[in-house]
């Protein structure tokens, strides 16, 4: 609908739109192909001009409802070939192909030459049809071209941000659900008792230190990626709806940032906590009444679509980090010195000692980016070797960060949650952010021992 709304020609939004928005069509991003996945420069889906529209033939793969019959009509967004089209990213288009065509006063006509050949079995989301989509089987499927030829790639792109952070979001959700459920069962799962209490009495799992550690572990992921996705959707509005036009440019650049964290740090979490769910059920986790072994297979989906993680890392240090010679990156890294100063002149020791954990990986934070601005593109492939672990080192860092302000905030504003707030804080910081400055040195100096051994003899 975003890309339709921005890209679409008038008589193509009065088409389609009305009926997206109320939910009586559904729609498809039809991209991947057997051969481009990652690399969409490699697809091959082609698109002849007939008149008024185009024919597409070609097979496309994974895709996310592409059939089904939950709505009267599935558009798709289908990325394809002109005949003269380049080679590689620069040559593909856009075009929206419906299920059932659609006639001039909007009622649905003949059935377009598209159809779902196959269902893919997966390891979760079973509840999602993925399917192998055939175009052009008895000739050809009706599309039409969105915006100008050889754009498509630039249009999907337009609505890639709020894609990437709903599927963010999805790590959150699946990482509190799972904390939801390793709670319940902890509270009433009664097995041994704790070091000092009578040796015959038998105690709810949740007493014993380890299990408090694996709930208090899930719950600091929860909070630090939803602080996380607030702050990038907060930022995504600002960057769309800001007054001032400079503002605006600025919250975009911040935001272009974020969404590659917000994405994969937080879907990599929602795997980490739906596993430590399973964990606390014992081997009730593994045996699928329980339901908890379901969020660990659907979790585990986030970090693959939508663009990899990895391709998120890349992302985040080519086009973001280098691209801009580090300038966001370091309007960051100040913003979160403004919130350390304040930790360390609160009154409250409690809240001071936080500015302990948050320093050392600030710093280590800045350290990495200095250091991979300064192998830039020169050295590329040496940088490439840390972008994971610098994702991953800004996500840590983001966390804590955004976890002191709302710590700050709900302090200040006497909320009564403000008690829980700082304890969780606290266990982020002293638990889960030290992994920060492991991360600066793995960043550093392990680039040399990634590349040493030629990949066929790993
Ligand atoms: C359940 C499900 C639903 C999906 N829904 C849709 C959908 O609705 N529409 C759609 O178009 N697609 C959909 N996809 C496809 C999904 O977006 C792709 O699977 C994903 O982009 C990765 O592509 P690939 O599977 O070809 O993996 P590859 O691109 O082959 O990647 C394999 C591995 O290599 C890494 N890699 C690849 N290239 C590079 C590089 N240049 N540098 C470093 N590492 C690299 C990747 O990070 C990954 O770890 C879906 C997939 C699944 C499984």
């Amino acid at each position: 609908m975003e890309a339709l709304q921005i890209h679409g020609s008038e008589a193509q939004k009065k088409t389609y739109l009305a009926p997206l928005i109320a939910g009586r069509w559904t729609g498809t991003m039809n991209l991947t192909e057997p051969q481009a996945g990652s690399d969409l420069g490699a697809l091959k889906t082609r698109a002849e001009p007939k008149g008024d529209h185009h024919l597409l033939t070609g097979q496309k793969i994974f895709i996310t409802y592409g059939d089904h019959e939950m709505a009267e009509n599935i558009v798709h967004f289908v990325l394809a070939r002109l005949p003269d089209a380049p080679n590689g990213s620069k040559g593909i288009s856009l075009f929206i192909v419906p299920k059932f065509l659609v006639n001039a006063d909007g009622s649905l006509g003949a059935r377009n030459d598209v159809k779902a050949v196959a269902l893919e079995h997966k390891l979760g989301i079973h509840a999602s049809p993925t399917c192998v989509m055939a175009y052009g089987d008895e000739g050809g499927a009706v599309g039409y071209l969105v915006g100008e030829p050889n754009r498509g790639l630039e249009y999907m792109f337009t609505m890639m941000n709020n894609a990437r952070l709903a599927v963010g979001v999805q790590g959150l959700a699946i990482a509190e659900r799972a904390l939801q459920a390793a709670r319940a069962y902890a509270g009433q799962r009664v097995q041994g008792t704790t070091p000092g209490n009578d040796p015959a009495a038998r105690l709810p799992i949740h007493h014993h230190p380890d299990i408090r550690r694996s709930l208090m572990a899930m719950r600091a992921w929860s909070e630090a990626t939803r602080c996380l996705i607030y702050f990038a959707a907060g930022t995504l509005d600002r960057a769309k709806r800001h007054p001032d036009s400079t503002e605006r440019a600025d919250y975009q650049a911040l935001v272009d940032l974020l969404i590659p964290i917000a994405k994969a740090w937080s879907t990599d979490r929602g795997v980490t906590a739906a596993s430590l769910g399973v964990q606390i059920h014992g081997g009730a986790g593994f045996i699928e009444e329980t339901g908890v072994a379901q969020f660990y297979r659907d979790a585990r989906i986030a970090p693959i679509y939508e663009g990899t993680n990895g391709i998120q890392a890349i992302d985040l240090l080519g086009r973001k980090l280098l691209r801009d010679g580090g300038r966001t990156a370091h309007g960051l890294i100040a913003a979160m010195t403004v919130t350390l100063k304040a930790l360390k002149a609160n009154s409250d020791p409690e809240v001071k000692i936080l500015a302990n954990h948050l320093e050392p990986t600030l710093t280590a934070l800045a350290n990495a980016t200095e250091y991979l601005l300064k192998l830039g593109e020169a050295e590329i492939a040496r940088a490439l070797a840390g972008a994971s672990p610098y994702l991953d080192l800004f996500g840590l860092v983001l966390g804590g960060w955004l976890l002191a302000k709302s710590t700050l905030a709900a302090r200040d504003r006497g909320d009564p949650i403000r008690d829980e707030k700082l304890a969780v804080t606290q266990f982020y910081m002293a638990n889960h952010l030290p992994q920060a400055l492991a991360l600066e040195i793995a960043i550093v100096s392990g680039a040399d021992s990634v590349l040493k051994l030629p990949p066929e003899r790993i």
